[in-house]
């Protein structure tokens, strides 16, 4: 049995910089908040609150008063939480990505430039309700899939952005389509360089291999999107959170392996279901 595992598979750069971070600040003497989820990945955040740190949706859940530190995640948030946090004089930590921020900057100067912004990513995302946040709730629409466009009344100036995680594809026949419903339309393809290269090593891994398993959490919106992309080669595709979850079933009489997984992945879940799958 052939094992094979992709480039780029596991934590990114952005999701490594965050989790670095936030375990220097759990040395902090002062209780330290992460304002969310810091990455769609429960092993993660578990090992995160071993070390003290609490997870919360609001930042009501603070106590008035308290002396502590709020960790901001990689996937950023919008400008009113920054004033709230400095309302309540909360030391922030900010482990936002780099090429989430750059997203935020562009959607909230074409938003004060008076554009209506098109934001390609998943509606409930933490991301896309930031990038939201800073293009200026009137001025933002969110858009998964072609069928949404339908439901827009466009504007004269129309720009468009997408979720850092999203992919290239969808994207593409997204503004593609922008094109023949707009006069004026600005593009702005804010996918990451990391997700990009992570997809194209899995599609490639994926026509190589008789099975493709996909770690990472369901949580995770680009550990999904490696699965549907990874889907379409016609190659079976398996997610899985962890070693627990695979299915020896899936294994029988194929000989080519190919593995996977999500930014939010950590090494050790790889490397856990590399040694189940040997063993
Ligand atoms: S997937 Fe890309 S945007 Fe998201 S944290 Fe990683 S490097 Fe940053």
């Amino acid at each position: 049995m052939n094992i094979q595992i992709a480039h780029n598979a596991g934590f990114c750069s952005g999701v490594e910089k965050a989790y670095n971070i936030a375990l220097e600040t759990s040395k902090k003497n002062i209780p330290i908040y992460v304002l969310g989820y810091l990455v769609h990945n429960s092993f993660v955040i578990s090992k995160l609150e071993s070390q003290g740190l609490k997870t919360i949706k609001s930042l009501s859940e603070i106590p008035s008063g308290q002396k502590c530190a709020l960790i901001i995640s990689a996937h950023g948030v919008g400008p009113h939480i920054y004033e709230e946090a400095e309302k309540r004089h909360v030391e922030i930590v900010d482990t936002t990505c780099a090429w989430v921020k750059k997203a935020q900057r562009i959607a909230r100067d074409l938003g004060r430039s008076g554009y209506q912004i098109i934001i390609v990513g998943d509606k409930d995302h933490t991301e896309v309700k930031g990038i939201t946040g800073w293009a200026g709730e009137n001025n933002a629409v969110i858009v998964q899939s072609l069928s949404d466009l339908d439901k827009i009344a466009f504007s004269d100036k129309v720009a468009v952005v997408a979720q850092t995680t999203q992919s290239l594809e969808n994207f593409n026949a997204i503004v593609e389509e922008l094109k023949k419903r707009t006069k004026d339309l600005v593009v702005h393809n804010t996918i990451c360089g990391a997700t990009f290269r992570r997809q194209a090593s899995a599609v490639d891994l994926a026509k190589a291999s008789d099975i493709m398993l996909i770690l990472g959490d369901r949580r995770s919106a680009n550990t999904k999107r490696l699965k549907e992309l990874c889907e379409k080669t016609g190659t079976p595709t398996f997610q899985i959170q962890d070693a627990s979850e695979l299915d020896k079933k899936w294994l029988n009489g194929k000989n080519n392996i190919g593995i996977t997984a999500g930014a939010s992945t950590p090494q050790e879940i790889i490397a856990q279901v590399v040694n189940k799958i040997n063993a």
